[in-house]
């Protein structure tokens, strides 16, 4: 569903992603984890094209990426991406804030816009809060709106970026029960995270990266106890 073959990205002299391989076949979830500054993010952003790449492919679901224009909305409109801040427009309802994309960017009718989008809410356990404004909802209801929202576009994959770090602690579940059960039913994903215990539960691959290269990429259960490299058994025994 995604393939990043040879990818290198620089800010300025910066190098931050270094000759990156990535595959996340569909229905697959990675997980990546790895230090603060060692290119999470930006690989993130490469695959929407929120940061342009300065070498090497990346194809999603069999396409290249488009580089502007429709073929780069359609993209976008495929690709879901849920980050740590969860960025809802103020001053629209969470029902709104849900039914905006589909109605503006796919053409969907706005009565079917609204049913699928109360269809969401209820999904992630929010349709009770569908009238109000996000700064009436907690932070991890505002996360969860979040998700129904990029749901809502029926993307082929979806991209977290640390979803639940600006959380509360006892929000952070509710959050990643909903990832764990969007990942049962099938969803790509690729997930930049904190939680060990989510990469345990929901990953099929973990990918460790560290200075702008993936440093590793195996299941959770080698990861987690046998990981080879000094910099991610480092990185582990800082976490853990
Ligand atoms: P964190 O765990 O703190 O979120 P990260 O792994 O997501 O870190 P990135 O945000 O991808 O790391 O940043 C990788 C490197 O690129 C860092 O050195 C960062 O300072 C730098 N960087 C990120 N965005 C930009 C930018 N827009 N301009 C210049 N440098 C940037
Ligand atoms: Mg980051």
């Amino acid at each position: 569903m995604i393939r990043m073959a040879g990818v290198d990205k620089f800010f300025g002299p910066l190098h931050v992603l270094r000759s990156i391989d990535l595959e996340v076949p569909q229905g697959q979830v990675v997980v990546v984890l790895g230090p603060s500054g060692s290119g999470k993010s930006t690989l993130c952003r490469t695959i929407n094209r929120l940061e342009p790449i300065d070498s090497g492919t990346i194809e999603v679901d069999g396409q290249p990426l488009p580089a502007e224009g429709k073929a780069l909305a359609r993209l976008r409109a495929d690709v879901g991406m849920v980050f740590q801040s969860f960025n809802l427009f103020a001053h629209k309802t969470i029902l709104e804030n849900v039914m905006l994309a589909p109605v503006k960017v796919r053409g969907t009718a706005s009565a079917k816009a609204r049913e699928e989008g109360m269809a969401l809410l209820e999904r992630v356990g929010i349709a009770n809060q569908a009238d109000k404004l996000p700064a009436q909802l907690s932070g991890g209801q505002q996360q969860r709106a979040a998700i129904a929202r990029a749901l809502a576009m029926k993307p082929k994959v979806m991209l977290f970026d640390e979803p639940t770090s600006a959380l509360d602690p006892e929000m952070v579940n509710e959050v990643l029960d909903v990832m764990t059960s969007l990942a049962r039913e099938g969803m790509t994903m690729l997930v930049v995270t904190h939680e060990m215990g989510f990469a345990r539960r929901a990953a099929d691959r973990v990918v460790f990266m560290a200075d702008g290269e993936i440093v590793e990429d195996t299941t959770p259960e080698e990861f987690f106890t046998s990981a080879k490299s000094e910099r991610a058994r480092d990185f582990l025994g800082k976490i853990l």
